[in-house]
């Protein structure tokens, strides 16, 4: 058996189970923030082992449906201008105020074009010489430092018809506008393998030492939740909370740091909106001056974020907070559902509604 199959070892995966209900002592509440966990936590079967005083919750993990409604508006209104807008899949289905989505305008006409990575925009921007191509910057740290490289790659090859629409969130600022609201009840945090491995531990270590919350690196594998929750408790009972990187064999401590470099060098910490939690301090990505020209915002006169309500009868913003479960909308399920979403967080394959209605039904 190859070392990764041992992290869904069913025996071992049992042994830290027993240990995890042996170590907790009355309810026990953590979140996750990020959507592979929730999904991972779905689909291993791990959330009908959980015994009943474990409580998982998501936060805002899925940054499909972090993105604010205005965000929304925003980039549904750049589709309609003169540009090509380059995009992830995920985005396609995500209704705006009026509950049209980039699919729709792009059955219109709009020229709406599905890449996988950043690259493949500056790439189409290089084939169409004539054409404004416009990427949809959204997404956690994970994404943006490709986005970064792909700035800078531009800025370096002089390409004039290519500019990103910056929408990066960061993930501690979420996390410290949560436990700083005091209704928020989280005993612990699972955070995120993948965001952590662009950016270390340290920026957790403010959970412990401000609030007092135990937090763990873990992975996706049934093995590396199970362990990273045990750990959690296991501080909690002993009253001595700390950050740890329980995901070694892929995120080091200090993080990447050239991938922190170049985010660096291409972007600047902002005020950014998060549905649900309104404005966070810090906790967005804009792009620096020096590579202005990139700046779809300032291209398109965007600065201004169109001012629409709230998707009505949606409850995604609580959902993102961990204070209802996706069951409690009253929406869920029965007239939002996969196939005809109502909002973000049943739109997004990593969106805890929609992994409610695949998995636990
Ligand atoms: Fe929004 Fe649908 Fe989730 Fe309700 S079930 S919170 S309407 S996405």
């Amino acid at each position: 058996m190859n070392l990764l199959n041992q992290f869904k070892n069913p025996r071992l995966c049992e042994e830290v189970l027993t240990q995890l209900k042996n170590e907790l002592k009355g309810p026990f509440r953590f979140m996750e923030v990020c959507g592979t966990h929730t999904v991972a936590i779905f689909q291993s079967g791990l959330r009908s082992l959980f015994p009943e005083e474990l409580i998982h919750v998501s936060g805002p993990g899925c940054p499909v449906c972090v993105t604010h409604e205005r965000e929304v508006a925003a980039f549904l209104e750049l589709a309609q201008k003169d540009v090509i807008l380059a995009t992830f899949g995920d985005l396609m289905r995500v209704p705006g105020p009026d509950k049209k989505t980039l699919k729709d305008l792009q059955a219109e006409g709009a020229r709406i074009k599905i890449v996988y990575s950043p690259f493949d925009a500056l790439k189409l921007a290089i084939e169409n010489p004539k054409e404004k191509v416009v990427f949809l910057g959204i997404g956690f740290e994970t994404t943006a430092p490709t986005v970064a490289a792909t700035l800078n790659l531009a800025k370096e090859q002089g390409i004039t018809n290519f500019s990103v629409l910056c929408l990066h969130k960061l993930v501690p600022p979420a996390l410290e506008a949560l436990v700083s609201d005091k209704s928020l009840k989280v005993e612990g945090f699972l955070l995120p393998g993948h965001v952590s491995a662009i950016i270390g531990l340290e920026p957790y270590k403010f959970l412990a030492k401000n609030y007092g919350i135990p937090s763990v690196i873990g992975g996706f594998e049934p093995l590396d939740i199970l362990q990273a929750i045990y750990l959690m408790v296991k501080m909690a009972n002993e009253e001595k909370p700390e950050a740890i990187n329980n995901y070694k064999r892929v995120v080091k401590d200090q993080g990447n740091l050239n991938a922190l470099a170049m985010m660096d060098k291409v972007f600047e910490p902002c005020g950014a909106l998060w549905r649900g939690i309104g404005e966070i301090p810090n906790s967005g990505l804009k792009i620096r001056e020096e590579f202005a020209q990139f700046d779809a915002r300032k291209l398109f006169s965007i600065e201004e974020l169109p001012d629409v309500p709230p998707i009505k009868g949606c409850r995604c913003g609580d959902v993102l907070k961990g204070i209802i479960r996706p069951d409690e909308c009253p929406l869920f399920k029965k007239v939002c559902t996969p196939q005809s979403p109502v909002g973000p967080c049943m739109v997004s394959t990593e969106g805890s509604c929609a992994a409610y209605y695949k998995y636990s039904l």
